[in-house]
């Protein structure tokens, strides 16, 4: 509070341009050595207000694949690994195992890597191959299972980690990051207050897609209670769970995809344990055409490579942008960068191969579904 008073809220172009300025001037040298986990968190948030559709609403994105391997999720491994240390569960000599879309793979390779743990991460087809390598880099070992199997099917992803988990009781610990607790938690210890710190405390609403879940609801969670009429605006792929289950009220157990998408790490089969359906206010859905679109255009116009979840996040918050109030005040994520998808987004044959070829174009905001 005492920050909020200090720092009046954003007024003008002119209050906006100042405070950026005074951001860079007061911004630390950064010359003093820190260690890899130290560059976890404190990213900047990027101004992208050229994308809103109402030039009295801004437009900011916190740029999450700045972490050290390259996405959101180092904010989740360090937590969760560091918890699950503290309550012994996690011991030194044991395998840490777990099912991922390619980011949390990596994020927990590199924790292992840090605190000499071995592990083992599950993920399937639908992974890039350089997300793929990325997660053998750290040194332990990668499975690819396949994609597309119905969620209670034994190759599923998250059930070969919760089988090799019972499997080998005492010495491989299970990250089970779409029910850990500690996920959601994380967002609410450092990226919400990060968010809050940085717009003065006016941020209006949030968006971001979801997988786990934990972004999402630990990061409405955290704004929420700085500030009730915080709104939250999930972004989901067409064909995922999530919309089902929130727009339409179709219970856990019912849900289904619909129809299958590009986008990775975003979206989902079911509906995960961290997944907090109180703090969502509203859903804005969109295709891989209107993300990868974004994510060209982005890349075209403004000199940055985004993932496919940023294209779409970035999407839903234009979207939302030609809806809300006059004043308001857009945060989302850019959860990891473009460079993990050469071979897909940025490659014009695979878009090709996909009929996604509009999107090379760069013509974000083709099919707004709000
Ligand atoms: N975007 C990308 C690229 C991701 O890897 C993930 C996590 N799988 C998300 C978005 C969604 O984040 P969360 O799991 O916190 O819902």
């Amino acid at each position: 509070l005492m920050e909020r008073e200090a720092q009046p809220a954003v007024q003008t172009e002119a209050d906006l341009k100042q405070k950026q300025a005074e951001a860079r001037a007061n911004q630390p040298d950064n010359n003093y050595p820190v260690t890899t986990g130290q560059l976890i968190g404190s990213t900047p948030l990027l101004d992208l207000s050229q994308y809103s559709l109402n030039e009295k609403v801004k437009i900011f994105a916190k740029c999450e694949y700045l972490n050290p391997s390259g996405s959101i999720k180092d904010r989740i491994a360090q937590h969760i690994i560091g918890q699950a240390e503290a309550s012994g569960e996690l011991k030194p000599g044991m395998t840490v195992v777990a099912a991922t879309s390619g980011n949390t793979g990596a994020a927990i390779a590199m924790a292992c890597a840090l605190r000499g743990y071995d592990y083992i991460v599950i993920t399937n087809e639908k992974t890039s191959k350089e997300k793929v390598d990325a997660m053998r880099a750290y040194g332990g070992e990668v499975i690819v299972s396949p994609s597309g199997v119905a969620p209670d099917h034994p190759d599923h992803y998250q059930n070969i980690e919760n089988r090799l988990c019972a499997e080998n009781p005492g010495t491989y610990y299970g990250v089970d990051q779409y029910n850990n607790p500690y996920n959601a938690e994380a967002y609410e210890a450092t990226l919400g207050p990060e968010i809050w710190r940085q717009t003065s405390g006016d941020v209006t609403h949030f968006v971001a897609g979801g997988s786990t879940g934990g972004t999402v609801s630990g990061t409405g969670r955290y704004l929420k209670s700085e500030n009730a009429d915080v709104r939250v605006v999930m972004a989901d792929p067409k064909g995922s769970v999530f919309w089902d289950h929130v727009v339409k009220g179709v219970s856990a157990d019912d849900v289904c995809v619909s129809k299958s998408w590009e986008m990775e790490g975003v979206g989902k089969d079911s509906i995960p344990g961290c997944f907090d359906i109180n703090v969502i206010d509203g859903m804005v859905r969109g295709n891989d055409e209107d993300a990868f679109a974004m994510c060209r255009e982005v890349a075209a116009n403004d000199g940055l490579l985004l993932g496919g979840s940023a294209g779409l996040n970035l999407h839903a918050a234009r979207v939302l942008s030609g809806e809300v109030d006059d004043g308001s005040v857009i945060v989302t994520v850019f959860p990891d960068n473009g460079v993990k998808y050469l071979s897909k987004i940025y490659n014009d044959s695979w878009l090709e191969s996909k009929g996604l070829e509009g999107a090379a174009e760069g013509n974000g905001a083709v099919s707004p579904d709000v």
